[in-house]
């Protein structure tokens, strides 16, 4: 932590909800800024659905050669219904992940206190796990086609692109990420029937283990669905692909409090450029303007992004912020997310 360092933060509210809990976010993070002794300079950027409206555009490259010289990126989310489905979605966050080579999503999953539902009966010690998801191949690389479109010979086709450095430098994150933590990692597939892909997958893991010394384990995908509400406590590390990675981590969220807190950070760990750090759930336009939206996910996701800028008390005051407002009781409207948040991190303060 340093005196006197400053980061340039750049920050995309979006769509929907989008604005309202980065707004939070933005608010704890200055607040554990001043008390933990760096700068951050806030640079906003208005992309979205009414840039898109307006302009026809999504993502100008001169906003991206802006972004590129931020030291991370800070967004809310995108999408509304005005908006055909894809045009953001592809557009922005697809377009970033490629540009930025954003090849790591990391989605923790952690049980706090005060979270009730399916999972009360769970110890939280039992469910705090990492899901590494590969973030750029497999069957969100965009390969196939359809042909005969509107025939009954139609045919569509979705191929899941896998290379050895592209799986390679995703597990060794992974690895990384488990010799900080248990020294245990998992890898998800479905080796028993997508053969291909998951001989890639298994022996690459099998290597990166060999070489950094973590415990490798192995579950197939739906295996991994059953444990993850069953015994969690198995997992510490997941690390998975494109696809498989998607829908675990929603399984995550629905786990440890819903969408509402689940945050997300897509990585560049080589650090050529900023990572970009988001809560997992979307713009939610049914609930937008209403002052409902939850604000954790957007806050535990500012927490990801201090952390990855190596401002790691910075990002676990927030991080205990957000459990001790879920502890006491979580409140409903955002306006009452962010008094508690702000009492909550003063209370931190005030103990150090
Ligand atoms: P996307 O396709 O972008 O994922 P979506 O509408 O399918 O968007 P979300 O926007 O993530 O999915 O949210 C689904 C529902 O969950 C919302 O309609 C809303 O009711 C609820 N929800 C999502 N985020 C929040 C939040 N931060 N606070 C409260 N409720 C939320």
């Amino acid at each position: 932590m340093g005196d006197h360092v400053s980061y340039a933060i750049a920050c995309v509210p979006g769509d929907g909800v989008g604005p309202e809990v980065t707004a939070v976010a933005r608010r704890c993070v200055d607040a554990v800024a001043a008390r933990r002794g760096f700068g951050v300079e806030w640079r906003p950027y208005p992309l979205g659905a009414q840039l898109w409206r307006k302009t026809g555009e999504v993502l100008p490259d001169s906003v991206l050669d802006e972004l590129r010289t931020a030291d991370a990126i800070l967004l809310g989310a995108v999408g509304d219904p005005s908006v055909p489905p894809g045009i953001l979605e592809r557009g922005l966050l697809l377009r970033l992940r490629a540009e930025l080579d954003l090849y790591v999503n990391l989605r923790p999953s952690k049980l706090r206190a005060g979270v009730g539902g399916a999972v009360a009966r769970h110890r939280l010690e039992d469910l705090d796990l990492v899901i590494v998801r590969e973030n750029t191949e497999g069957l969100y690389a965009g390969a196939g086609g359809t042909v005969h479109r509107g025939t009954m010979i139609e045919t569509a086709t979705e191929e899941s692109l896998n290379t050895r450095g592209g799986v390679e430098r995703c597990i060794r994150y992974a690895a990384d990420l488990a010799a900080r933590r248990s020294g245990r990692l998992t890898l998800v597939h479905k080796t028993n029937v997508l053969v291909h892909a998951g001989d890639l997958w298994l022996r690459t893991a099998q290597q990166v283990a060999a070489d950094t010394g973590v415990t490798l384990d192995y579950a197939h995908v739906d295996a991994a669905c059953l444990y993850l509400v069953d015994n969690p406590a198995r997992f510490d590390v997941i690390v998975t692909d494109n696809l498989f990675g998607d829908i675990l981590s929603d399984l995550g969220a629905a786990l440890t409090g819903g969408l509402g807190v689940a945050p997300s950070g897509n990585l560049n760990p080589d650090r050529t450029g900023p990572s970009v750090f988001e809560p997992v759930h979307g713009s939610a336009p049914d609930i937008a303007g209403t002052g409902r939206a939850n604000p954790a996910g957007a806050v535990l996701s500012a927490a990801l992004m201090l952390d990855h800028l190596g401002e790691t008390a910075a990002g676990e005051d927030l991080d205990a912020a957000v459990s001790a407002v879920l502890e006491a009781g979580a409140p409903e409207t955002t306006d009452g997310w962010e008094a508690a948040l702000d009492a909550a991190l003063s209370a931190t303060a005030a103990l150090r």
